[in-house]
């Protein structure tokens, strides 16, 4: 029986440089890999112990990248190991087999999002007319599913935050902060739905998961066990579950330990 280990990737499995959080001295830093590309220059990486663990754990399960990028920028990244049959884009708003997206998955994703919250125009329109330019550096939608921000962190007052939070809530909709971004995303629009059809799909009979941020607790929620890092909006919030163990390690070193987990958690499974 497969076993599907679905994780998410930005401050998970993969770290920008400002992500990375390296305390050692330098002469004694893990060598990295560089494992995305952006305008020409190094954007994100993982130590190469996490490079070769996650080559092993390719033959060892369905390794399923479940991210909340676009397809766009999911497809930028250049992970080590064998192409994965399925990737979970879009925080599940995008199924892709073998690459592709499929098409039957997300037409099925846009009828419960009619059905069930406010419409994404409504949500867009409320950030344009209540963000400060003075903190606000750039308004994006995603694969017209949902929305983010670009902030300047220092500036955006927490408080903002907050009463999005609330103002989101009553309309259907979750507002999640890690590093430099704002998301606004419709509540059912899940990486565990489109999880669960991997699992359906594949026949999986234990399900493996890893993230760091609120828009993942469902993600890890749905699994039979998963891992968060020691850093990031779920641990910041101290956030756990029965089958969830919170790693102390912090950074780019946490991303090879959930490697690690991933691995022993696949061979026993
Ligand atoms: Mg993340």
């Amino acid at each position: 029986m497969p076993v599907v280990v679905a994780s998410d990737l930005d401050r998970t499995l993969i770290y920008s440089a400002a992500a990375l959080a390296l305390t050692m001295p330098d002469a004694r830093a893990p060598r990295l890999l560089c494992v995305e590309v952006h305008e020409a220059r190094p954007l994100s990486f993982m130590t190469e112990t996490a490079a070769q663990l996650l080559t092993d754990l390719g033959d060892a399960a369905v390794f399923v990248p479940t991210t909340t990028r676009t397809r766009k920028q999911y497809q930028r990244i250049n992970l080590p190991g064998p192409p994965p049959a399925y990737a979970i884009c879009a925080n599940g708003g995008h199924l892709l087999v073998d690459g592709a997206t499929d098409q039957d998955w997300h037409a099925s994703v846009l009828a419960r999002l009619d059905a069930e919250c406010a419409p994404l125009a409504e949500v867009q329109d409320h950030l344009t007319r209540t963000a400060d330019p003075l903190w606000l550096r750039k308004q994006r939608i995603a694969e017209d599913l949902f929305a983010y921000l670009v902030v300047e962190r220092e500036l955006l007052p927490e408080e903002w935050v907050k009463e999005l939070g609330v103002w989101a809530e009553n309309r259907g909709w979750t507002v999640s902060l890690q590093g430099r971004k704002i998301y606004a995303v419709p509540k059912p629009l899940t990486k565990s739905a489109a999880v669960r059809e991997v699992v359906r799909r594949t026949g999986a009979e234990l399900t493996l998961a890893a993230g760091d941020s609120l828009l993942d607790a469902d993600l890890l929620l749905a699994a039979d066990r998963g891992w968060r890092p020691g850093h990031g909006e779920l641990a910041d919030a101290a956030w756990t579950a029965p089958e969830i163990t919170a790693l102390p390690e912090r950074g780019v070193l946490a991303g090879e330990r959930i490697l690690r987990e991933f691995l022993k958690g696949s061979r026993l499974g």
